[in-house]
């Protein structure tokens, strides 16, 4: 095995004769020669929430923080309100008065509008987010708007003006209760616009919370189903940024650590819910995977998540475990005929090594490693939710134009891209 790995890469890479005497020789003179011929420049930026607070049982500490931002709080819930009675109780403990408002799927514009309307209201001075992606992505642009001035199109990218945000955001509290999407420290709000069947973005460092408190108690009760898409879609944002072009080694430490613990943790979590150290494991990755996708970027399945999010009733979660490891298999395909001597061929290796806890696994294995997980963890094809091969068109187009796409590891073709999708489905 380590030898049929050495030949390939000496022929990836052939020296001049007479440069590498032995074989380990030869494969270390390439590698450094590989390395000094793509030296690009280091340079990258890494902002996230004023204070990560992380541990089973930290909600009580939800009072206090509180009380530090504001008297009144706009406590925006997911579907299902009843779950945040300890978080009200320990508001109330601390004197903090608190205005409900549920998001019942994923917030679109005119969502987030009446729940600017409410906060202004009620006299709001502090947003404190309870509940999943959706909750989180919705608190933080309702945030936004309370301070800064004009209408919410005015500050969305690809379908409204883009202008940027100029004030800091009223005080926000993010406070996840599921294990997937990392938005307590994203600096991204993705909101869905039914009129342009699309997912944007509300995008800033302003929007970063203050407080991201992550308590992996408030896991325990997911049911299996949304454990298997949250967790999958952790993975992917583990696995996306890592390969993207965009990364850098602030980013790379969290992801290797992160696709360890998703990797070792996800099937348990999936079949024993309250099992604590699978759901802290979970609730590392997804926090790191925030961390990840907020400061590099993201690729292709999250290209392709925003316009089927914005055109099919899909679980976010559910889309881009459909989509994973078709994905990666066209990275590896397009990389290896188009850019061979690319270091995303080396980290597609390593996240094999990473997944599969074998040395030596090799990126095939990865993907097949992953294809398992999304099969054994029951993901629908995503002809479950309404997409036919009719559609793929205009889906290929619009992933395209998606700012998730631009980090994906290499340009793929529409008719790779159309491909991917097909299999997908
Ligand atoms: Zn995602």
């Amino acid at each position: 095995m380590v030898l049929s790995r050495l030949k390939k890469v000496r022929l990836l890479f052939p020296l001049p004769a007479g440069e590498g005497k032995g074989e380990g020789e030869t494969t270390l003179v390439n590698s450094q020669a590989r390395r000094l011929r793509h030296y690009r420049k280091m340079n990258f930026e890494f902002a996230t929430a004023t204070r990560i607070i992380f541990g089973a049982g930290m909600l009580k500490q939800i009072g206090g923080l509180a009380r530090e931002f504001g008297k009144h709080a706009l406590v925006v819930t997911g579907r299902n309100p009843a779950r945040v009675a300890a978080l009200l109780k320990h508001l109330e403990a601390n004197r903090i008065a608190a205005t409900l408002f549920a998001v019942a799927g994923e917030p679109t514009i005119g969502l987030v509008e009446q729940g600017i309307a409410t906060a202004r209201a009620a006299g709001c001075d502090l947003v404190i987010a309870f509940g999943g992606g959706s909750a989180i992505d919705a608190g933080k642009a309702i945030a936004a708007m309370l301070t800064n001035e004009g209408e919410l199109l005015d500050y969305l990218e690809v379908i409204g003006r883009g202008r940027a945000l100029t004030k800091p955001s009223a005080p926000f509290i993010a406070i996840p209760t599921t294990a997937g999407a990392g938005a307590e420290v994203t600096r991204n709000a993705v909101l869905a616009s039914p009129d342009h069947r699309f997912k944007v973005s509300l995008r800033s460092p302003l929007i970063l919370p203050k407080v991201a408190l992550v308590d992996p108690e408030l896991t325990y009760e997911l049911p299996p189903a949304t454990t298997a898409t949250t967790g999958l879609d952790a993975l992917t944002q583990l696995i996306e940024p890592y390969t993207c072009c965009r990364t850098n080694p602030m980013v790379d430490a969290l992801c290797v650590e992160g696709i360890r613990r998703a990797a070792r943790s996800l099937r348990t979590a999936f079949a024993d819910g309250q099992n604590r150290e699978a759901r802290e494991d979970m609730c590392v990755a997804s926090l790191f995977g925030g961390l990840a996708l907020a400061n590099a970027g993201l690729g292709a399945v999250h290209g392709f998540a925003a316009p089927i999010g914005g055109m099919f009733p899909a679980p976010h979660g559910a889309v881009c475990a459909a989509l994973l490891p078709h994905v990666m298999a066209a990275n590896l395909r397009a990389l290896r005929v188009r850019s061979p001597e690319r270091d995303t061929l080396r980290r597609y290796d390593e996240i094999a090594r990473l997944v599969t806890g074998n040395s030596p696994a090799y990126a095939d294995d990865g993907v097949r490693w992953v294809s398992d997980l999304v099969r054994d963890l029951h993901i629908p094809k995503l002809r479950e939710y309404g997409v036919r091969t009719e559609h793929v068109g205009e889906l290929v187009e619009k992933a395209a134009k998606a700012s998730s796409m631009k980090a994906n590891p290499i340009t793929l073709t529409a008719d790779e891209l159309a491909e991917t999708l097909r299999v997908a489905i």
